[in-house]
C-alpha cells in the first residue's frame, strides 16, 4: 500500500491541502480503515442487486442509498467510480441455507407471470424507484441469468482447486477446506452462527453451499441450463462472485450490500474467489443496516412491507424519503415511521425555499466546505453533513455564498436543490377559500360536506390534494 500512497496519481485524490482522508468502516477487520484506491483515480465499486420476485421495499432503497451516498462521496474526493450493480434473476433460494424453491419460481406462481416476465417487470420498477430517489445509474448493470457461462467457468476452476463434492443435488462448495472460513461474520469455529439451525441433507458441513443445483428429475424448471454437471442452474453466491470479478477483476475496491448478506451470502462470494483466485475479492467489505417497521425486520418475504409507491400513495415526495434516510448513519439501524417521515418533508421543504430564496451562486464559503469534507470522509457521516446545511441557513453570511456552498453539498445530498422551484401557479383565493373550508369539513369528519366543497373545486378546473404538510390546490391539466 506505501508506494500506492506515494505515488503520483495518489497527490492527484485530495482536493484539499490540509491532507484529509477518507475513512470507511471494512466489516472485514471491524475497524475504520483509511480508504486508497488499489489503482487511483479509479474505484471499482460492486453492490449486490434486488432479488427480482417482487417489489423493491423501502428497506431495500435504503441500500441502495447509502450506495449512491458513498458513490458520491467517493467522487467528491476525486475518484472516478465504476459502480457495478446485479440483478438477482435466478438461484435465490427461499432459505439461504440453500433449501426450499428458487424465490424466482415461487413468485411465479403467486404472479402467474413466467419467471423472465416477472424478473423485467420487476427490474423495470427497481430502475424508476431509484431513479424518483436520485441514485445515479450504475456504470454497469448486470443480470445473473446473462452470466451462466461466466458462473460455470468460476465453478470449474473452483473445482479443479478441489474444494467441491457432488451430491444428489448438485455441486457444493466444502468449505471446512478454508482455513479462514467465515472469518468476515466472525463466525464460531465450527463455521456457524450461534443459535442457528442449519438443514444438512447431503451436505458434509452446516456451511457448505450449493455452487450448482441440479434441475429435480423429470421436472422442467422455468429457468435451467446445461453445464458440465448435467441440466440445473447456479447456486445465488456464484453469480456476485463471477460478475463482480468480470468486471472489476478478482480484487478491486469495495463490495457492499446490506447486513444481512454478511453471515452467508458476503462470506460465500469471498470463500468461492478464495479458492479460485486466492484473494479476498474486495479490499473493503461494507454494510448498510438495516430499516425495521416497529423495531422489526423489513423483508419480501415476510408479511407486509412498504414500497416507494405506497409512500407516493400517501401524498409523499421520493426526495422526502431520500432526506429521511440521509438523516441517520448507514450503520444503524433506522425504524421507520410515518411521523418520521412528515419531519422529513418539512425539513426538505424549509431547506428548499431556503435555497431557492438565496437567488443567484456566488463564491462557496471554504471553512464550510471543509466541514463538510470532514464530516462525509468521516464514515459518510451524513447525519452531520445534513446538519451543517442547517447550520448555513442561520449563519452571516452572503447568500450567493451560501447558495453555492449548499450546491456544492448538493453534490452529495442529490436532494436537487438547484432545480427546485416554488409552485409559482396563482390559485384563486376563492378557490383557496373552497379549499380551506373542505379543510375545516374534514377537520370536523364531516365527509359529506368536504366531498361537496371537493365537487366544487374539481367543477372550477382545480384538483386538491392532502399531502402531510396540508392541502395542495392545482389546476386540473
Ligand atoms: P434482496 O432483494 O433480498 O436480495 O435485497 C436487496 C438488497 O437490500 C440487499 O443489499 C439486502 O441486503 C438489502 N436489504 C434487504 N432487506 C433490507 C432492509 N430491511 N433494510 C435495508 N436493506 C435491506
Ligand atoms: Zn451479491
Amino acid at each position: 500500500m506505501t508506494n500506492i500512497r506515494q505515488s503520483g496519481a495518489h497527490s492527484r485524490i485530495f482536493r484539499y491541502k490540509n491532507g484529509m482522508t477518507l475513512q470507511l468502516y471494512d466489516t472485514y477487520t471491524r475497524s475504520l480503515r483509511e480508504f486508497v484506491a488499489l489503482h487511483p483515480p479509479h474505484v471499482g465499486l460492486y453492490a449486490c442487486g434486488l432479488t427480482v420476485y417482487d417489489y423493491a421495499h423501502i428497506g431495500n432503497l435504503r441500500t441502495y442509498i447509502f450506495e449512491d451516498i458513498l458513490r458520491r462521496v467517493l467522487r467528491y474526493n476525486g475518484y472516478t467510480v465504476t459502480h457495478v450493480q446485479n440483478i438477482t434473476d435466478v438461484g435465490h433460494l427461499v432459505s439461504d441455507e440453500d433449501t426450499g424453491e428458487d424465490k424466482m419460481e415461487k413468485g411465479s406462481r403467486r404472479t402467474g407471470m413466467t419467471a423472465w416476465e416477472m424478473a423485467a417487470l420487476y427490474t423495470h420498477h427497481f430502475k424508476n424507484d431509484l431513479r424518483q430517489l436520485h441514485v445515479l445509474e450504475p456504470t454497469i448493470w448486470c443480470q445473473a441469468t446473462d452470466h451462466i457461462p461466466e458462473q460455470i467457468a468460476l465453478i470449474q476452476c473452483i473445482e479443479a482447486k478441489g474444494y467441491t463434492y457432488r451430491t444428489s443435488d448438485g455441486i457444493y462448495f466444502d468449505t471446512s477446506l478454508l482455513a479462514d472460513y467465515g472469518r468476515l461474520a466472525r463466525l464460531n469455529p465450527e463455521g456457524q452462527q450461534a443459535g442457528v439451525r442449519v438443514d444438512m441433507a447431503e451436505k458434509r458441513n452446516p456451511t457448505d453451499f450449493a455452487l450448482w443445483k441440479s434441475s429435480p428429475p423429470d421436472t422442467h424448471r422455468q429457468m435451467e441450463w446445461p453445464s458440465p454437471w448435467g441440466m440445473g442452474f447456479p447456486g445465488w453466491h456464484i453469480e456476485c462472485s463471477a460478475m463482480a470479478a468480470k468486471y472489476l477483476g478478482p480484487f478491486f475496491d469495495i463490495h457492499c450490500g446490506g447486513e444481512d448478506h454478511i453471515p452467508v451470502h458476503h462470506t460465500n462470494e469471498i470463500a468461492q474467489t478464495q479458492a479460485c483466485y486466492g484473494t479476498n475479492l474486495a479490499n473493503f467489505w461494507m454494510h448498510g443496516y438495516f430499516l425495521q417497521l416497529s423495531d422489526a425486520k423489513m423483508s419480501k418475504s415476510a408479511g407486509e412491507f412498504l414500497r416507494l409507491q405506497t409512500l407516493l400513495d400517501r401524498g409523499y415526495e421520493p426526495l422526502a424519503y431520500r432526506y429521511y434516510c440521509l438523516n441517520s448513519h448507514y450503520r444503524s439501524k433506522l425504524n421507520f415511521s410515518w411521523q418520521g417521515m412528515d419531519a422529513a418533508t418539512t425539513s426538505l421543504n424549509r431547506l428548499r425555499q431556503a435555497v431557492y430564496e438565496w437567488g443567484a451562486a456566488g463564491l462557496p464559503d471554504q471553512a464550510f466546505l471543509d466541514r463538510f469534507q470532514t464530516q462525509v470522509n468521516d464514515d459518510l457521516n451524513m447525519p452531520r453533513a445534513l446538519a451543517l446545511a442547517w447550520e448555513l441557513l442561520k449563519v452571516d453570511l452572503p447568500a450567493a455564498a451560501k447558495k453555492a456552498t449548499i450546491l456544492v453539498f448538493d453534490q452529495i445530498y442529490g436532494l436537487g436543490l438547484a432545480e427546485w422551484q416554488p409552485n409559482l401557479e396563482i390559485i384563486p383565493s376563492h378557490i383557496i377559500q373552497l379549499a380551506q373550508q373542505r379543510q375545516a369539513a374534514r377537520d370536523a369528519q364531516n365527509w359529506a360536506e368536504a366531498d361537496r366543497l371537493r365537487e366544487q373545486i374539481t367543477v372550477a378546473g382545480y384538483t386538491v390534494q392532502d399531502t402531510p404538510i396540508g392541502p395542495k390546490v392545482r389546476t386540473i391539466s
